[in-house]
């Protein structure tokens, strides 16, 4: 359904992406593991139209998301948490969540997206009515995840979702996360430096390495490979 090909981006004279090409299927969760400064973020924001690339395309479900606007992006059943998150500190969880449904068609399903957000994140439903910028770092990850979540997305990317997190509150998210690709309407898309807990639950990978895909393969595959466990798994 994403299907990313020679994908390049420069920053200046830095060569941040070189002809990545990327594959996406439905009900997939794919990993993109590569060090700081791989590039990760960057090809996170190209998808998501953060940013233009300099050259390549990505196409989903047949249509060029290359040129179009963020928003656009979204109403085509892409959405993001980035690692900054943009959260709205003096609002509500609540209303944070709410900012999420914009389309015509996440509004519609807005109170039935709502009550999914806090079956995933039960914590969250307690807390439904306490302003955003009084939260822990994990709390505010959730907040963005389920905001994410309330656009109704055939496609989630997420930057980083566990970067920062005590390890309970990471193990945490990251069972939400396997519950979202359970539930099979929406595939996941993300780039992680926790290697290890990201090839747990996605089933392909793909190694960035200085803007490069370096490697491929299924995730049990690329956990047991020692040249991958050497450079990505800490060992
Ligand atoms: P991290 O894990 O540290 O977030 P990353 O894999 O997400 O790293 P990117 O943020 O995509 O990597 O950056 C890739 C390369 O491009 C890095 O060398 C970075 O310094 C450079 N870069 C990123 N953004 C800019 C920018 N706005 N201007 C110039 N160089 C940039």
């Amino acid at each position: 359904m994403l299907e990313i090909d020679g994908l390049d981006h420069s920053y200046g004279r830095h060569r941040a992406l070189d002809n990545v090409a990327i594959r996406v299927h439905p009900g997939e969760v794919v990993a993109i593991l590569g060090a700081n400064g791989a590039g990760k973020t960057t090809l996170l924001s190209a998808v998501a139209g953060l940013l233009r690339p300099s050259g390549g395309s990505i196409r989903y479900r047949g249509t060029e998301l290359v040129g179009l606007r963020g928003h656009q992006i979204v109403e085509l059943g892409i959405a993001t948490v980035t690692e900054a998150r943009h959260l709205f500190g003096p609002l509500s969880v609540a209303e944070n969540l709410s900012l999420g449904a914009f389309t015509a068609a996440a509004r519609a399903a807005e109170p039935a997206s709502r009550d999914y957000v806090f079956s995933l994140f039960p914590h969250l439903a307690r807390r439904r009515s306490q302003v955003v910028r009084t939260m822990s770092g994990g709390e505010q990850q959730m907040i963005a995840v389920g905001r994410a979540l309330m656009a109704r997305p055939s496609l989630l990317l997420l930057d980083e979702p566990s970067l920062g997190l005590a390890p309970v509150i990471a193990a945490e998210l990251f069972a939400a996360l396997e519950r979202i690709a359970r539930d099979g309407t929406t595939s996941i898309l993300m780039v992680e430096q926790n290697a290890r807990r990201a090839l747990k639950m996605a089933h392909r990978g793909y190694l960035l390495s200085l803007g490069r895909i370096v490697g491929e393969g299924r995730a049990e595959a690329l956990a047991q490979d020692t040249a991958v466990a050497e450079s990505y798994l800490g060992l």
